[in-house]
């Protein structure tokens, strides 16, 4: 550890922390929140303070929706080519910035500085993304079916959106929703989480700098969502609503999305399977593994939940899994060479604790870690008082154990074994998620089979990650519906509407 690192947060640190505004920003103006009351952001590795931001209230939060819905037919108006360049100086200005926003990320959220850099990337690509996709809106001409008319379709923009988004990925959950709605000509309200409001903060300011008019983007923060977001689903201004975050959360904001039939797109929980069939390639399946269990200290709503592996090759995999999740050191995200973050924080983690011991107790071996707090391996960081959890493997998983149906949410891999095709694509449908499933075979036939008959948004197939900015983010079943990504992305952000021309 640098002698700097040794008191928290360093001063290099307290210098990026200086850069990034506290405030709401509401129709191109940084204000205080309509109370004056601040909310505070924690470093879930020292447990201590970093720095407070403005704690909106109702008030400025229709205030936000006022400027997003005063600002609509300007941006909607606005040339396609200007809103993609806009976005496409926010792109640059993301990645020559990339360091101290990282390292920003990694203060309030936790991951290791390289996990917060590849987030980065992945974030600003999005905005890449969609300056391209900006001049690519077009509807269509065509002759009715009885020749008599003509049939004119156009896309525009759906209107003012609310956006909610999660704490595990702070910025790219966010320009997901905000690059679409930006290219598409969309204002927009967004709502960060709020253990990490900061990079959505940073990320606004870059925005800013970048071009975007006043009121296009409006961002606030809060420690009561419901109290800030239930308001803006009623008031008939609003016509989208994305969210990103738990199942539980998004079926609540469904219903109040009711009242007023806003459009919705929902980016909800997970629970992947990663089978491992008889034919894998078994190093691949150990890489793709590390990187679907251990991405985001296993975080995200893409991470591997379940290992369901072929009965001869089951115990090999899990030996070598948990070879190479011991190797990793855990601790505080910006000390160099540390792989594991904390988690987010200590509710997130009592459930991590929880659905182990639930494992344990019917059975399940542990190969690896099990417990909270750092490895053996990480004792001089010992005084780190942080959200820790060991990366834990454990085998001979039974069926009826919690953390096969629960999303775990940490650096957790349960093993469990199957015995044949048909027994792996029941243990990976068993559940009421859809988002992702990972498959690992050789065999062409086997892989086309499981994959049309998985119940998942999103395959990853004998790889990894799925997530792209150029593919279409989602998932079923009680996962969620719309896509972010790809093609489909700036659609949710379009309406069409049809002309019938008589001749
Ligand atoms: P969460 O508790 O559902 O919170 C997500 C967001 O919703 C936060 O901004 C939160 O605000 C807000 N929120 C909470 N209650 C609300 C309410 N009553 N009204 C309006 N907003 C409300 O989820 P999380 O724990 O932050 O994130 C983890 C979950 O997100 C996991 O289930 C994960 O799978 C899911 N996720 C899904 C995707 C995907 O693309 N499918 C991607 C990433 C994460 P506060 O911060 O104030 O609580």
């Amino acid at each position: 550890m640098s002698a700097d690192a040794q008191t928290t947060p360093s001063s290099s640190e307290r210098a990026v922390l200086a850069e990034v505004p506290t405030r709401l920003l509401i129709g191109g103006s940084w204000r205080a929140a309509s109370g004056g009351a601040t909310l505070g952001v924690e470093d879930p590795a020292t447990t201590e303070e970093l720095v407070q931001v403005a704690d909106a209230t109702a008030q400025d939060a229709l205030a936000a929706l006022a400027a997003a819905a005063g600002a609509q037919a300007a941006w909607g108006a606005h040339a396609p080519r200007e809103r993609g360049e806009v976005l496409r100086r926010a792109y640059e200005a993301i990645v020559a910035q990339a360091d101290r926003l990282a390292l920003l990320m990694t203060l309030e959220m936790g991951k290791a500085l390289e996990e917060s850099r590849a987030e980065i990337a992945y974030a600003a690509e999005f905005f890449r993304w969609f300056a391209e996709e900006a001049v690519r809106v077009h509807g269509r001409y065509m002759v009715n079916t009885t020749g008599s008319g003509r049939i004119l379709t156009m896309r525009q923009p759906v209107g003012p959106c609310v956006f909610v988004t999660p704490w595990n990925f702070p910025m790219a959950m966010g320009t997901r929703k905000i690059a679409p709605a930006i290219a598409a000509g969309c204002t927009m309200v967004v709502k960060p989480a709020k253990q990490t409001p900061l990079s959505m903060l940073a990320l606004a300011k870059i925005l800013e700098e970048a071009g975007l008019p006043a009121g296009v983007l409006n961002v606030v923060t809060a420690s009561s969502a419901g109290r800030v977001i239930a308001p803006l689903l009623e008031d008939p201004r609003t016509r989208k609503l994305s969210f990103t975050g738990s199942t539980e959360v998004g079926r609540t904001l469904i219903e109040q999305s009711a009242k007023q039939i806003l459009r919705v797109s929902m980016e909800l929980g997970g629970n992947a399977p990663f089978l491992v069939f008889e034919d894998a390639d078994l190093d691949a399946a150990v890489d793709g593994a590390m990187l679907a269990k251990m991405r985001n200290v296993g975080e995200a709503c893409t991470a591997a939940n379940r290992f369901h592996v072929h009965e001869s090759l089951a115990q090999e995999f899990s030996r070598r899994l948990a070879e190479r999740m011991g190797a990793l050191k855990v601790g505080r995200g910006t000390e160099p060479g540390v792989d594991v973050g904390p988690l987010i924080d200590e509710d997130q983690r009592t459930k991590v604790s929880e659905l182990v011991g639930d494992a344990v107790d019917r059975g399940a071996r542990v190969l690896l870690g099990g417990a909270a707090g750092l490895g053996p391996a990480d004792r001089p960081q010992a005084a780190l008082r942080g959200y820790f959890f060991q990366p834990t493997v454990l085998a001979d998983v039974p069926d009826d154990a919690r953390l096969l149906r629960e999303e775990i949410f940490g650096p957790v891999a349960p093993v469990a074994t199957f015995a044949s095709d048909e027994q792996a694509l029941e243990a990976a449908n068993r559940t009421e998620y859809g988002l992702v499933a990972y498959v690992y075979t050789r065999d062409l036939q086997r892989a086309l089979r499981v994959c049309e008959g998985i119940e998942t948004g999103m395959v990853g197939l004998n790889q990894g990650v799925v997530s792209n900015p150029a593919a279409p983010f989602g998932g079923v079943k009680q996962s969620g519906f719309g896509r972010e990504g790809g093609f489909e992305g700036i659609g949710e952000y379009l309406e069409t509407k049809y002309v019938a021309v008589a001749l």
